[in-house]
């Protein structure tokens, strides 16, 4: 058997009652194995990703936010994982890979790549940018479809991916192939944190599911995960002090000291409202971040930190273990989970063991 892993952006354990009665995924999830996953801290997409593709926590991806410091520039770059990845293992073992819009997969070493990437500027050409990025299998299919794309808005993003991935799936066969959708997670931001806040988002993907079902047909086993999951913001949050500088992650930011004590900016932190929990440099590995920055701080419930000042109704960068948990769906695996609750970093490892591949040095476990 072959292997599928399709990444829903945002979707979230508590979403599954309202997917069930979809035509696709509800046909899916009801003679599926569900377990439930703790997303990792903090609980944003580039992080969860190279978590789920590595089996690793951030301590040893060094990967803690979308946007890398201090350039802020997006982490599209598979180089920005330390560790290795399931599509390494895959490779290693002569099987073939795909991998089509899933994050941190840019110049990944991937037989049929095309990495969740978009230009600096809506408009601009994208053929740079894909190729320099894609494999050069993978490019050819962006080319086919690239006109689908409308820069790094949904749902044109997944409407480009579904297609790519498709054609892929149906041409090349490939033994392990992975699959990133977005714009559940979009919607959501606008609309509130639940799927039945957003049930056109939530027929927008059932109806691709059902083209990505039927091309997969019966050689795959489909695994289907979410990142994490949204909840309910009103109120964002800045913290103006001397001798920090601050990176929001949502619900959460990582606190870089500029010249203030360590003492001192916990004690202040502490002091600030709206700021929940605060981490020291020594309590970080506490929650698996790496020692990258100094202090890590979690905002109260209904607050987020925002560099513009401005939240959308519903976010995330939560500490992982606060939840929402994401599910983690199995679909035509012959094995029975050994437990329902597991962590993002245990999914990789399942998979390549559905493969009959071991994932050595990784911090989760297969579930199987
Ligand atoms: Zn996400």
């Amino acid at each position: 058997m072959k292997a599928a892993l399709i990444s829903i952006d945002g979707l979230d354990h508590e979403d599954l009652p309202v997917f069930s009665r979809t035509e696709s995924l509800g046909r899916l999830i009801a003679s599926a194995q569900i377990a439930r996953s703790m997303a990792i801290t903090p609980a944003q997409t580039y992080p969860c990703h190279a978590s789920v593709l590595s089996g690793c926590y951030p301590e040893h991806t060094g990967v803690i936010d979308n946007l890398s410091h201090p350039d802020l520039s997006w982490q599209w770059w598979r180089s920005a994982i330390r560790t290795p990845i399931l599509t390494d293992w895959a490779r290693n073992a002569g099987l073939s890979t795909a991998a089509v819009c899933f994050p941190m997969t840019a110049g990944a070493d991937i037989d049929f790549l095309v990495p969740e990437i978009w230009t600096e500027n809506a408009g601009d050409d994208t053929d740079p940018v894909f190729r320099a990025s894609c494999s050069e299998k993978g490019y050819r299919y962006y080319l086919r479809h690239k006109d689908r794309l409308d820069w790094m808005r949904t749902p044109g993003m997944d409407l480009f991916a579904a297609a790519v991935f498709e054609d892929i799936i149906r041409e090349e066969q490939p033994d392990l192939a992975l699959l990133h959708l977005s714009y559940l997670d979009h919607q959501k931001h606008l609309h509130g944190p639940s799927a039945a806040s957003v049930p056109h988002a939530v027929a927008f993907i059932d109806g691709l599911m059902n083209g990505v079902l039927d091309a997969l047909g019966d050689d795959y086993m489909v695994f289907i995960i979410g990142d994490h999951g949204h909840r309910p913001q009103a109120r964002s949050l800045s913290i103006p002090a001397e001798g920090m500088v601050v990176h929001p992650t949502g619900m959460s930011a990582e606190i870089y000291l500029d010249g203030m004590g360590e003492d001192e900016a916990v004690s202040y932190l502490r002091g600030v409202d709206g700021v929940g929990r605060v981490y020291g440099k020594d309590e970080l590995s506490c929650l698996h971040l790496p020692a990258s920055f100094d202090i890590f701080v979690v905002a109260d419930d209904g607050c987020a930190f925002s560099a513009t000042g401005k939240v959308t109704p519903s976010g995330h960068g939560y500490a992982g273990d606060d939840g929402p948990y994401p599910p983690f769906i199995a679909y035509g695996l012959p094995q029975a989970f050994r437990s329902t609750a597991c962590s993002l970093v245990d999914e990789a490892p399942t998979v390549l063991k559905a493969l009959g591949i071991d994932m050595p040095g990784t911090d989760g476990r297969p579930l199987i």
